[in-house]
C-alpha cells in the first residue's frame, strides 16, 4: 500500500517536474512573507532561544570547545558523504546530491530564520546540525535509479520506482530520528533543547524537500540534459553496479524501528500532554524578557551581529582551517585520476569509442559458493513463499539460497528467476549457483564471465537460461579499399592466422581496390500446405501466378511491416504438397521474423480463397535457412552480391608471393574441379565460410546463417594485353544479413557495426546499411580467398621446389613460416607470417 503510494507520488514528481519545483519555491517564498507580514508568536519556553539572551551566557569555554568538536564532525561527515559520491564515479550523482544540499540547507536556513526569529550565532549551529543530519546516500540512490534509466519515460518510471523503495523507508528514518532527536528537547539542559529543536527541523527538512523538490529535480535535469545525449554516456560514469536490493530495506529492521517508534510517541505523549501548569507558569517571565530583549535598540542588536560575524572567534579559524585542507584535499589529490578519466573519456568520445568494464578474470570467489559451499541462513519455504507472495516485497526480498529453495520447489520457474528478482544479473548468478550445486560445474563457471553485462538486452530477445557470456576476440582486417572507401573490418574468431592472412588479402588489393555489385535482395519464407489432390494444388498454384491475385496477397503482407515489401512468390509442386516461397525486401533487417509474420498473413488469406488448403508448417524447408540446399545458391537469399578486383602482376608476386598463373591454375583446379567432384552446392570457393562467420559473430549476425550466406563462387583469369595481371570475382548470392534485430542491438555488437558505418538504421535510406554490410561480406571474401589461395599455390611451387632440390624433406623448419601456421598442418592460410600485415 504505501509502496503504491510513494510510486504514485514518485510518478507525479517525475512527470510534472515544473509544477512541483514551482510549488516548492512557491510555498518556500510564501513563508518568508507571511512570517515577515506576522510576527512570530513568542518562542516557546521549552526552546528558550531568544535573540539577545542566550548566547553570552551559554557562550563558555566548555560550550566552544564541544561546539567546535560538533562542527569539526560535521564538516568531516560532508566531505565523507562527497568521497562517498565520488566513488560512484558520476559526476552526475555528485552534481545531483550538491544540489539537494544547497536546496535543503536554504530552505532550512529560510526557515529557522524567519518562523523562529533566531539569533544569527544560533544559526551557525543549526547548520552544522543540519550537515550532520543530512543523509545524501539516499538522495544518490534514487539517482542512480534515474540515471540507470535510457529514455525519458525510463527516468519518470524509473523515479516511481525508486520512491516506492526508498520513500517508506526514509518516511519511517525520519519519524524515528524525529522522535529520538525529539526527546533531547525533554532534557531540560537549555543549550540541548535547543540543538535537539534544531536537528528535528532538519531532518524534516531534508524529508521534505527529498520527497518534492528532489525528484521533480531529478526528471528536470534528465530531460534537459537529453539535448547533451546524456543517457548514452552516463551509465558507464557509474561505475559502481547498481544492485536494486541494495536500496530495499530489511523487512525485519523495519518492524524494529516501528516498535521503536511507538514507544518513543509515548514517552513524548506522557512528557508533553497535557501541558503541566509549571511549564505554564514559567512562560512568563521568559516571555516578557523576550519581548524585552526584542525591544532594545536595534541598531545596538545590529551592531552585535556584524561584530559577531567579523571577528573570528577560535573555533572558527579551526573549522575554516579544515574547510580549507579539505577543499584542496577534494580538489587537487583526489580527483587527479578522474580528472585524468575525464580527460581520457573526452578523447574517447572524440574517436567515438569508449571502453566497457567487463569480467576478464576468474571469479574465485564464486568457485565456492558455485559449489554450494558458502550458505546463509535459510527461512523456511512458507516464509519465502508469502514474502515472494507478497506485492509489496516479493523474490527481491529473498537471499539467493531463499530464490533457489523457491526455484527447487517449483514455485519460481528456473528460466524466470531474472524476472522473479527483477535484476538480470543477479538472475544469472543464481542459476549458476544452482548448475553449480552439486559441485559438477562449479570450478568450469568460475571461468565463465557473467559479471559486468547488460542482460536488459539479452532477455526476451537474444539468449534464455542466460550463464554467462562468451568473450571471443575481435581482430581487424583493413583497411579495405571498397567501392572507392576504406572500412576496417572487426572479425571475432578463434583460428589464428585467419585475419592475418585476411588482412593480406586487404593489403594486396588497396592499389587496385574492390568493386563491388548487389544484384539481388530478398529473404525468403517457404511454408508447406497440403491440398485433397493434385488438381486442387496446382490450382492454388495457378491462382498464384496471377499478378492480380499476387497484388493482393501482397496487399496483405506488406500490412505486417513498414520496411518488409513482398516481391515474388516461387511455388513447386510436389504431389498433393505445394511449397510457396515468399520473397520480400527487409529494409535494414536480416528480416526472417518479419518474414514469418508477413507470410503467416499472406497464408490464412490464401486459405480464404482455398478453404480446403492445409497449412502443415510455415517453415517448409523451401526457404531455405540455416541448411545447406540449392535453392538458396540458385534463386538467392538475402542479399545477392558480387565483387571483382584487378590485382598488377607485381602485387601478386611481392606481397601475395606467387604467380598469376599458379593462381588460376589452383583455382581452376581447387575451387572449380575439386568443389565439382566433391558434388558441391555454392562450395566454389577456398574458405569464404571463415571470414563470413567472423564478420557475423563481430557484427551480431545470426551465427548459423553462415551455412547459405558462405555460399560464394570464386573466379580468377589472367588479365591484361599479356595476361601477366590477376582478375579475381567473388558471386555471393545468399547473404542472409542485417544491421537492426536480434545480436546486432547488443552493445558490442553493435560497436563493430559502428565501426563499419553500418549501425542499425538507415534513416534516409533504409536497407542501405544492410546491403553495404553484404558488400563489406563480399569484399573482405574477395581478400581472404586472394590471400589463401595464394598460400596455396605458393605453397605448391615451395614443395615442388623442395620435391625437385630435397626430395626428402616434407616441409621447411622455418620459424617464421611455422610459427604462424595453427597446429593443424593443412591450413595454409597464409606464407610466411611477418608478410601478411
Ligand atoms: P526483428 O527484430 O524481428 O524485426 C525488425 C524490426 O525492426 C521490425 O520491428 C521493424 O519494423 C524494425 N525496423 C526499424 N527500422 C527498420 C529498418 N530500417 N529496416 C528493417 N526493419 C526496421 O528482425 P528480423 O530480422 O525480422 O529477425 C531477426 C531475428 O530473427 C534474429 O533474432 C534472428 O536470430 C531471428 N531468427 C528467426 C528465425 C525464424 O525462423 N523466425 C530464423 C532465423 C533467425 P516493423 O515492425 O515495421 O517491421
Amino acid at each position: 500500500m504505501t509502496t503504491r503510494l510513494f510510486r504514485a507520488h514518485g510518478e507525479f514528481c517525475a512527470s510534472h517536474p515544473w509544477e512541483v519545483i514551482v510549488a516548492t519555491l512557491t510555498l518556500t517564498a510564501c513563508m518568508l512573507t507571511v512570517d515577515r507580514q506576522h510576527p512570530a508568536p513568542p518562542p516557546k519556553p521549552t526552546v528558550r532561544y531568544c535573540a539577545g539572551c542566550l548566547h553570552e551566557a551559554e557562550y563558555n569555554a566548555a560550550d566552544l570547545i564541544v561546539m567546535t568538536m560538533i562542527r569539526c564532525l560535521a564538516v568531516l561527515y560532508c566531505y565523507y558523504q562527497f568521497c562517498k559520491l565520488q566513488k560512484l564515479g558520476s559526476k552526475y550523482i555528485l552534481g545531483i546530491a550538491g544540489l539537494f544540499t544547497v536546496f535543503s540547507s536554504f530552505i532550512f536556513t529560510s526557515t529557522v530564520l524567519n518562523i523562529f526569529r533566531i539569533d544569527v550565532t544560533d544559526l551557525k549551529d543549526a547548520l552544522f546540525f543540519f550537515l550532520l543530519l543530512i543523509d545524501l546516500s539516499k538522495a544518490a540512490m534514487l539517482a542512480q535509479y534515474a540515471l540507470n534509466a535510457s529514455n525519458q519515460t525510463e527516468v519518470k518510471n524509473n523515479i516511481a520506482k525508486g520512491m516506492s523503495v526508498l520513500g517508506p523507508t526514509i518516511t519511517l528514518d525520519t519519524i524515528v530520528e524525529t522522535l529520538v532527536i525529539g526527546v533531547g528537547t525533554l532534557s531540560g539542559v537549555h543549550r540541548l533543547e535547543m540543538l535537539s529543536y534544531f536537528a528535528c527541523l532538519s531532518v524534516l527538512v531534508n524529508y521534505v524537500v527529498f520527497v518534492t523538490f528532489y525528484p521533480a529535480c531529478l526528471s528536470l535535469i534528465l530531460e534537459l540534459s537529453r539535448t547533451t545525449s546524456i543517457y548514452g554516456k552516463k551509465q558507464c560514469l557509474i561505475t559502481k553496479a547498481f544492485k536494486e536490493e541494495d536500496h530495499k530495506s530489511n523487512p525485519v529492521v523495519q518492524r524494529v524501528k516501528l516498535i521503536m517508534s511507538a514507544g518513543l510517541m509515548l514517552v513524548h505523549a506522557h512528557s508533553r500532554w497535557p501541558f503541566r501548569e509549571d511549564d505554564v507558569e514559567n512562560i512568563s517571565p521568559l516571555v516578557v524578557d523576550h519581548h524585552m530583549t526584542l525591544n532594545k535598540t536595534e541598531e545596538n542588536v545590529l551592531h552585535g551581529y556584524i561584530m559577531k560575524w567579523v571577528t573570528l572567534s577560535a573555533d572558527h579559524i579551526v573549522i575554516l582551517i579544515l574547510l580549507l585542507a579539505l577543499v584542496i584535499k577534494f580538489i587537487f589529490f583526489e580527483n587527479k585520476e578522474d580528472f585524468a578519466e575525464q580527460i581520457r573519456a573526452s578523447i574517447s568520445q572524440k574517436i567515438e569509442y569508449e571502453d566497457k568494464e567487463v569480467q576478464t578474470t576468474r571469479c574465485e570467489s564464486d568457485t565456492e559458493s558455485l559449489s554450494g559451499k558458502i550458505s546463509t541462513t535459510c527461512r523456511d519455504l512458507e516464509e519465502c513463499l508469502a514474502i515472494y507472495n507478497n506485492s509489496d516485497l516479493g523474490a527481491v526480498a529473498l537471499t539467493d539460497e531463499e530464490v533457489i529453495l523457491l526455484v527447487k520447489n517449483k514455485h519460481i520457474a528456473a528460466y524466470q528467476i531474472e524476472k522473479a528478482v527483477d535484476d538480470p544479473e543477479r538472475g544469472v548468478m543464481i542459476r549458476r549457483k544452482i548448475l553449480g550445486r552439486d559441485g559438477k560445474f562449479s570450478s568450469a563457471l568460475a571461468d565463465l564471465p557473467y559479471k559486468n553485462y547488460d542482460y536488459k538486452k539479452v532477455m526476451g530477445a537474444c539468449c534464455e537460461n542466460v550463464i554467462g557470456y562468451m568473450p571471443v576476440p575481435v581482430g581487424y582486417a583493413g583497411p579495405l579499399l571498397l567501392d572507392g572507401e576504406e572500412h576496417y573490418v572487426p572479425m571475432a574468431t578463434t583460428e589464428g592466422c585467419l585475419v592475418a592472412s585476411t588482412n593480406r588479402g586487404c593489403r594486396a588489393l588497396k592499389f587496385s581496390g574492390v568493386s563491388s555489385s548487389l544484384v539481388g535482395d530478398g529473404m525468403t519464407r517457404g511454408p508447406v500446405v497440403r491440398f485433397p489432390s493434385i488438381i486442387r494444388a496446382s490450382a492454388a498454384m495457378k491462382w498464384m501466378e496471377i499478378p492480380e491475385n499476387f497484388q493482393i496477397i501482397k496487399e496483405q503482407f506488406d500490412s505486417t511491416s513498414r520496411f518488409a515489401r513482398l516481391t515474388r512468390i516461387l511455388t513447386r509442386i510436389a504431389g498433393r504438397y505445394l511449397f510457396i516461397r515468399f520473397v520480400a525486401k527487409t529494409g535494414d533487417a536480416m528480416g526472417m521474423n518479419m518474414l514469418s509474420k508477413g507470410t503467416e498473413i499472406s497464408l490464412k488469406f490464401v486459405q480464404n480463397q482455398f478453404p480446403e488448403m492445409e497449412i502443415l508448417s510455415l517453415s517448409g524447408n523451401f526457404c531455405t535457412d540455416k541448411k545447406p540446399a540449392a535453392v538458396n545458391w540458385i534463386e538467392g537469399r538475402g542479399k545477392s552480391v558480387v565483387c571483382e578486383a584487378v590485382v598488377s602482376a607485381k602485387i601478386v608476386s611481392t606481397v601475395l608471393k606467387t604467380t598469376v598463373q599458379a593462381l588460376v591454375d589452383v583455382n581452376y583446379s581447387k575451387n572449380m574441379i575439386g568443389s565439382a567432384v566433391a558434388g558441391s552446392i555454392g562450395g566454389f570457393n577456398a574458405h569464404a565460410g571463415n571470414i563470413v562467420t567472423a564478420i557475423f559473430i563481430a557484427t551480431g549476425q545470426d551465427p548459423a546463417q553462415n551455412i547459405g550466406s558462405s555460399n560464394c563462387m570464386t573466379l580468377m583469369e589472367p588479365w591484361g594485353e599479356k595476361g601477366e595481371d590477376l582478375y579475381i570475382s567473388c558471386t555471393m548470392p545468399s547473404i542472409e544479413i542485417g544491421t537492426i534485430g536480434g545480436g546486432t542491438l547488443l552493445p558490442a555488437q553493435a560497436a563493430c557495426l559502428e565501426m563499419l558505418g553500418v549501425r542499425g538504421s538507415n534513416h534516409d535510406n533504409p536497407g542501405e546499411n544492410a546491403n553495404q554490410l553484404a558488400r563489406i561480406v563480399c569484399g573482405l571474401v574477395l581478400a581472404g580467398e586472394l590471400s589463401l589461395m595464394s598460400a596455396l599455390a605458393a605453397g605448391h611451387l615451395v614443395k615442388s621446389h623442395l620435391r625437385h632440390n630435397r626430395s626428402t624433406t616434407v616441409l621447411p623448419d622455418n620459424n617464421s613460416f611455422n610459427k604462424c601456421i595453427p597446429s593443424n598442418k593443412d591450413n595454409l592460410l597464409v606464407l610466411p607470417c611477418k608478410d601478411n600485415f
